[in-house]
């Protein structure tokens, strides 16, 4: 079965955006990504680690229709971002308008600066890099550094 664009109705087609495999639309540049396909795009930035995070769901209708179900999509604030996607009550996916998985990927990547910043990514990092773990002394330091 064939989608269509919730914003024109034009047929969606396969195609590729940042290396991930979603139904497009050429008409207007939307594209819908399923679950597992928005985590894929936010991959394409971070690890999953960073990617933990609130999808803050549903503020208001969207004017949009599921292109699965038809029911009314729900937008919301991506990662309570200013960037409004629309999403499926039922979650079908995720309708992005041209331009906003970009943004997304924005997003990821300011998410990640700001975790590198705080003190619990330190310690990931250093984790992940096999260094010290972060012992007493680290946590001391830390402990005076924010007084
Ligand atoms: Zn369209
Ligand atoms: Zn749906």
């Amino acid at each position: 079965m064939g989608l269509r664009c919730p914003r024109d109705a034009s047929a969606l087609v396969v195609g590729q955006e940042h290396g991930i495999e979603v139904d497009r639309c050429g008409q207007c540049g939307g594209a819908w990504y399923e679950d597992d396909e928005l985590a894929a795009l936010e991959s394409t930035v971070v690890d999953d680690e960073h990617r933990l995070g609130t999808i803050d769901f549903a503020r208001r209708e969207s004017e949009l229709q599921c292109p699965v179900c038809a029911a009314p999509m729900r937008a919301f604030n991506y990662r309570a971002y200013n960037l409004e996607l629309d999403a499926c009550p039922e979650m079908h996916g995720f309708w992005l308008d041209a331009g906003e998985s970009a943004r997304v990927r924005d997003v990821m990547k300011e998410r990640v600066r700001g975790l590198r910043r705080s003190h619990s990514a330190q310690r990931a990092w250093h984790r992940a890099k096999g260094g010290d773990a972060g012992g007493v002394i680290d946590t001391l330091k830390d402990l005076f550094r924010r007084r």
